[in-house]
């Protein structure tokens, strides 16, 4: 298969999964920003991350955001580890409504691939991201599990989990190695 073929199939995979107004009404931006907080860590539930993660402006993300917190579907609060700042999260109403999201029939291709499969995928298209988003001088977005800032070898010793941010200088619990991140690098992927 050549490199067209291949581009073609991911941008189509992408438009197919967008979702324009099936559940709700909601546009293909809308939804983008719903899974977006759905899987954005702590460090990256902000307009300014999503707009970055998106590859919109700021503005065109404010908007967004205000329009889903004015349908009940978006909610503003204090971060728990620096009060000043403020962090988007989801309501119930935009956790239910996820779960008929017409994107879930592409996580379910994805869960039928073979697991070997899966992994050599990811890469490649983590791969492919860092060189679009370098070329157009973006920022790349990763999880933890390939991140050069992940530090600690995830053995568990009294009960603690040994995994940190280098770059946040914060500890990290398990369940938050595979959400989103602003402030990825890409690293070597854990093994
Ligand atoms: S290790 Fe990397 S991806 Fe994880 S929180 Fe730190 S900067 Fe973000």
């Amino acid at each position: 298969m050549n490199s067209r073929t291949i581009a073609e199939l991911v941008f189509h995979l992408g438009r197919m999964a967008s979702g324009d107004r099936l559940v709700e009404k909601l546009t293909t931006a809308q939804w983008a920003v719903l899974r977006y907080f759905a899987l954005a860590n702590r460090f990256s539930r902000t307009p300014s991350a999503f707009a970055a993660f998106h590859a919109t402006t700021r503005g065109t993300a404010s908007q967004t955001i205000k329009s889903l917190e004015k349908k009940g579907y978006l909610t503003r609060i204090r971060s728990d580890s620096d009060r000043r700042s403020i962090q988007l999260v989801l309501t119930e109403k935009a956790r239910d409504i996820l779960a008929n999201d017409p994107f879930e029939s592409l996580v379910r291709a994805a869960d039928s691939l073979p697991q070997n499969m899966q992994g050599h995928f990811a890469n490649a298209l983590q791969r492919m991201l860092g060189d679009v988003a370098g070329e157009r001088g973006k920022l790349t977005f990763g999880s933890c599990t390939s991140c050069q800032h992940l530090e600690g070898d995830g053995c568990n010793r009294d009960e603690q989990t040994t995994y940190a941010c280098g770059f946040a200088s914060e500890p990290l619990l398990l369940e938050e190695l595979d959400e989103i991140c602003f402030n990825f690098v890409l690293g070597k992927p854990l093994q």
